[in-house]
């Protein structure tokens, strides 16, 4: 098995089997190399998972909104050269999808999604065990389906997009609308826990929206299967079942049966997990 490795915004997390570990993401490319490096260490072969589109079969990172700096950059080249290590770049939110499916919320699933929210909106899937990834590996970007033509602008420059309306910017937005005031998406799901009407309001307009992108999931895949992960959901895990109940309104009854919405288990290794796990 390879080391599996999920470079974040933030954190860089790995896992090799059994330990666990994360550090900070250094901010800049060279930086960036060198820490990867002192984690490759003596290792053979380690499959990276990054957030942005990745095109693995040259090895490019083509856009990546989280780490503006990796953009362009031939990052499967430059850690091979210097580590002496195989190294295959995928997808973070289909490596975390994939390590949901093996060890956590997706286990025996036929036809798995996972959608993680956070300061952007990702969408993996794993069809009877296998990643989709596409043809040139940058399938399932849910967060930039469009759900609303010209609607609020998304992180991704295009208008109108699921994240710009599902994600903890989007939240910020809803609680703006209602409210009038800025709040950071931390401190309105701080208000919602208190009861604090605004802020509940705010959650309730993002499960709305996140709802609809869900609806669109299932009449194009008909899965059994539907995981959540991300802060919002692990700080306010209600939003879960009011999206149960917008998602049975909106969906075709036949794409119900047998289908199950749920949280994430693994948490924030989920991306490291999937990717120590990922298919060859
Ligand atoms: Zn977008």
């Amino acid at each position: 098995m390879p080391l599996g490795i999920d470079v974040g915004g933030t954190f860089i997390k790995l896992f090799d089997g059994k330990r666990r570990e994360k550090i900070r993401t250094p901010q800049g490319y060279t930086e960036l190399l060198e820490s990867l490096i002192n984690i490759i260490g003596e290792e053979e072969r380690v499959t990276v998972a990054v957030a942005g589109l990745v095109i693995e079969k040259e090895g490019i990172i083509e856009e990546s909104p989280n780490l503006p700096f990796l953009r362009g950059k031939e990052l499967r080249r430059d850690l091979e050269r210097k580590s002496g290590a195989r190294v295959r770049l995928v997808n973070d939110a289909t490596a975390a999808a994939y390590g949901e499916f093996v060890e956590g919320s997706g286990r025996n699933s036929e036809l798995f999604i996972c959608l993680t929210l956070g300061t952007r909106l990702g969408g993996g899937a794993v069809i009877n065990g296998k990643p989709l990834e596409g043809v040139k590996r940058v399938a399932m970007e849910v967060g930039h389906t469009t759900i609303c033509l010209n609607g609020w602008p998304c992180h991704c420059g295009r208008r109108g997009c699921l994240e710009a309306y599902a994600s903890s910017y989007g939240l910020e937005r809803h609680y703006f609308l209602l409210t009038g005031k800025q709040k950071s998406s931390f401190e309105i799901i701080e208000e919602a826990r208190k009861g604090k009407e605004g802020a509940l309001g705010a959650l309730k307009e993002l499960s709305k929206y996140l709802s609809v992108g869900i609806t669109n999931l299932l009449h194009t895949f008909n899965p059994d299967r539907l995981a959540l992960s991300g802060g919002i959901v692990a700080n306010f895990p209600e939003i879960v079942d009011w999206c149960k109940e917008e998602i049975e309104r909106r969906s075709f009854k036949p794409t119900l049966s047998g289908f199950k919405l749920v949280n994430t288990e693994l948490g924030e290794f989920s991306g490291a997990i999937g990717a120590f796990f990922f298919p060859y």
